[in-house]
């Protein structure tokens, strides 16, 4: 024990170190006073139930008899015990009982609920019974003890624990009683606890045992006044002591004691005896208990096999958090031999533990305590000194063990490498985040909106919710770049992203879709709301000025569609892009809606006249590729990549793109107005049979049929032979991608390469 520590024992108090005056007459007296009106509250009580004495026995007898009374209907049949002790050594007797005495009035004048105090008032009864165990020359010596004969006085907790774990079926109680020792500031102790962490029932039991020792005369001091012992009290509060219980302790002992004397012993004598069967106590062997521990080490070849070829850290520890197994699999991780810790305690500087966050973990923080100390599992993701010196993320998994009676055995500990975890959940949040937001906009990607679109209208449709898309794309873009700079156009890309975001509601999904297109998902809205939503958005654009832009004003044009029946994620697309396509026909700046919703006249009007305002074709070729059709498909990709191209439609075997004149010529001029393409490619595949002379073996070929038809996205009025050039551009650039001929090239190359004979 600490020197500074108030001692706690009621016996030979040789290690108590309280200095000062005493006042013997005061305690006395009061003492005697005390115990007299507890005997008066007793014998009112045991004659109420018959149980008066017949014939009047010595003073000090009848009190022994009455205390006798008292702790067996408080221990019921662990009532033994305390007559031993009583035998042993009759002033940590009365001293127990004192205890509990004081600590049920403490928890009658505090309204403890009633499992604290039965607890509270069960460890003060036995927090001493290990003194039962004390040799004699020690427990009985009349004289202040030797540092050796304290060594062996404080033995009785180990002995008490021991006793009480082989009746005591309550893990709680025996903890209760195992921390009742340890300082509030957690120092000089064994035990990983400190403040808060050390059970309530123990840290007041310490209050009341310290409370009752130094009121009491003992061999080789006198007892100290109540206000002295309360000075003392106060004196190591928030080091040996929890302050705020202290405060709380003082106002009990200043309130009306007798009355609370007189309810506790009416409670002890008429309600504790008809509550026998909830007592914690169970009749087991200490050779059983002890067995429990001694022969963890005799495992079957089998557990050991299991537990060192394990690849988790395994670790048992016992009750007071000693070591006693550590597998490789903690040596893998920790870089630390079992050799090196086997018998210690575990501590959290021992493998330098660290919360999630890095910050170091010390004496009660420990999980391995609070697992002991709770009797409750703990499960934290930490961090331990890893073996090549860094710190690793490990989740530590501390499960309480019980014997089969239910006395605290220890806990087995789970040390898990959550390493590869930790990174690969970074990887796959960062791979997403990469996958699926356009970096610029903070938008979902083209990519993620394919994802979310299916699943959307999956939903939508499983709900029979109705569910719109709406489609945007901002007029004239190209010349905003070309007049305010790319780097102005980023930035109205970017603010048209927020107040899309901004205007858009939780469960709608806003994407980028390409350059300056925009999708939005709308959830659980119609046509008329979403092209409603579309008109709010698109009014709010061309009302805001762009700083950027001069103040410039920017509009865009939508498409609405909404979810019909059979439709796809694809078709409910290409109806929306049709209606933004119209809207871009119609004069840009507006919101035209398609399909359920719109009047059917109003419908065909405008489709008549789309269909009118469609461009002639000006180049249409049948190319073919002597490779398979997925492999001429793969060979468009790369064209639709390099070319920037977007992808308008796919139906079967057949594309369209859309593609700028720009990205196929070099040859423009700064001042050309670039026209934006529309190419439609059909694909079919067929067999052609070839004969060697080709450099190649003779039999049948596979090869891809290619019908491309090239023409501007819109009617133009002028520059028709220069229109016809850049198309012929795109035509001869999609046939060196496909690597693909038109049919006489075919013709003249097999002219070419025909062997000539000898
Ligand atoms: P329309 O009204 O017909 O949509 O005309 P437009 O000029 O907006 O249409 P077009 O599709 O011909 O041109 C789109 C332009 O948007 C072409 C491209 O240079 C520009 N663009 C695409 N992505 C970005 C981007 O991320 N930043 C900038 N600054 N410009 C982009
Ligand atoms: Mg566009
Ligand atoms: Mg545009």
């Amino acid at each position: 024990m600490n020197s500074t520590d108030i001692s706690l024992n009621a016996g030979p108090d040789a290690a108590c170190e309280i200095p000062g005056q005493v006042d013997r007459q005061h305690s006395t007296e009061h003492r005697v006073a005390e115990i007299s009106s507890l005997l008066s509250a007793l014998e009112e009580a045991a004659e109420e139930k018959g149980l008066a004495t017949q014939a009047p026995l010595p003073y000090d007898k009848q009190i022994a008899q009455h205390e006798n009374h008292l702790a067996q209907v408080r221990l019921g049949i662990a009532s033994s015990l305390h007559i031993a002790l009583r035998h042993r050594h009759p002033q940590s007797a009365s001293h127990s009982l004192r205890v509990a005495l004081g600590c049920s009035s403490w928890a009658f004048y505090s309204k403890l609920e009633a499992p604290l105090r039965d607890t509270l008032e069960l460890a003060g009864l036995l927090h001493d019974i290990g003194k039962i165990g004390v040799p004699d020359h020690v427990l009985l010596k009349p004289s202040r003890l030797t540092a050796e004969e304290e060594l062996i006085l404080a033995q009785h907790r180990d002995l008490g624990l021991e006793i009480l774990s082989g009746c005591c079926s309550s893990a709680h109680l025996l903890n209760v009683v195992r921390y009742a020792h340890v300082r509030y500031d957690g120092k000089g102790s064994r035990l990983p606890a400190s403040g808060k962490d050390i059970p309530l029932e123990s840290r007041m039991l310490a209050i009341v045992d310290a409370f009752d020792s130094m009121t009491t005369d003992q061999v080789y001091r006198p007892a100290r006044s109540r206000e002295r012992a309360l000075n003392e009290l106060f004196e190591y509060a928030g080091k040996q002591f929890d302050l705020e219980l202290v405060k709380e302790f003082a106002q009990v002992i200043s309130g009306q004691q007798d009355l609370l004397t007189e309810k506790v012993a009416g409670r002890w004598l008429q309600e504790l005896a008809t509550q026998q069967s909830a007592l914690p106590w169970h009749l087991q062997s200490s050779f059983a208990l002890a067995s429990n521990l001694e022969n963890f080490e005799e495992r079957s070849p089998f557990e050991e096999k299991l537990i060192d070829s394990m690849h988790d850290g395994v670790l048992f520890v016992d009750s007071q958090a000693k070591i006693l197994l550590w597998n490789q699999g903690a040596q893998r991780l920790t870089g630390v031999g079992g050799d090196a810790v086997l018998g210690r305690q575990f501590t959290p500087e021992l493998l330098d533990l660290c919360n999630h966050g890095g910050k170091r973990l010390h004496g009660a923080a420990c999980p391995v305590a609070q697992a002991l100390v709770m009797s409750a599992q703990q499960r934290h993701r930490m961090q331990v000194k890893g073996r090549h010196g860094e710190h690793v993320a490990i989740d530590l998994h501390c499960i309480p063990v019980y014997s089969a009676r239910g006395a605290l055995l220890g806990a087995t500990v789970l040390l898990q490498d959550a390493q590869p975890e930790v990174s690969l959940e970074e990887k796959c949040q960062s791979l997403h985040t990469k996958a699926s937001k356009d970096p610029m906009t903070r938008l979902a990607n083209r990519a993620e909106f394919d994802r979310m679109q299916a699943m959307f209208i999956d939903a939508h449709n499983q709900a029979k919710l109705p569910c719109s898309l709406i489609m945007i794309d901002i007029d004239h873009f190209k010349r905003i770049n070309d007049t305010y700079g790319h780097q102005a156009g980023d930035e109205a890309i970017i603010q048209m992203a927020k107040l899309m975001k901004r205007l858009c509601r939780e469960g709608d999904l806003v994407a980028r879709y390409g350059g300056e297109e925009f999708a939005v998902l709308c959830a659980d809205c119609n046509l008329v709301d979403a092209a409603r939503r579309a008109e709010q958005i698109r009014r709010h654009l061309s009302e805001t000025p762009h700083a950027m832009l001069g103040n410039r004003r920017l509009t865009a044009s939508f498409g609405v569609a909404q979810l019909q029946s059979g439709d796809s994620p694809d078709t409910l697309l290409r109806r929306a892009d049709r209606a933004l396509l119209m809207a871009k026909e119609q004069g840009r700046n507006q919101v035209v809606q398609l399909g359920e919703g719109m009047s059917h006249k109003h419908a065909s009007k405008k489709w008549w006249n789309f269909g009118r305002r469609r461009a002639e074709p000006i180049v249409e070729k049948k190319v073919t590729t002597a490779v398979p059709i997925d492999i001429a498909v793969e060979k468009l990709r790369g064209f639709v990549s390099d070319h920037q191209a977007k992808i308008v439609s796919t139906q079967d075997n057949c594309v369209e793109l859309e593609i700028s004149s720009e990205k196929v010529s070099i040859h423009h001029r700064q001042t050309d107005r670039m026209i934006p393409y529309r190419v439609e490619l059909t694909f079919k595949e067929d067999h052609v049979e070839r004969s060697n002379n080709l450099g190649m073996a003779s039999g049948m070929y596979v090869r891809t049929c290619i019908q491309i038809s090239i023409r501007p996205k819109r009617k133009q009025k002028h520059r028709k032979a220069d229109m016809a050039d850049r198309a012929r551009l795109i035509l001869q650039s999609l046939k060196s991608y496909l690597m693909a001929k038109e049919a006489h090239e075919e013709v003249e190359e097999s002219l070419d390469t025909v062997p000539v004979t000898p």
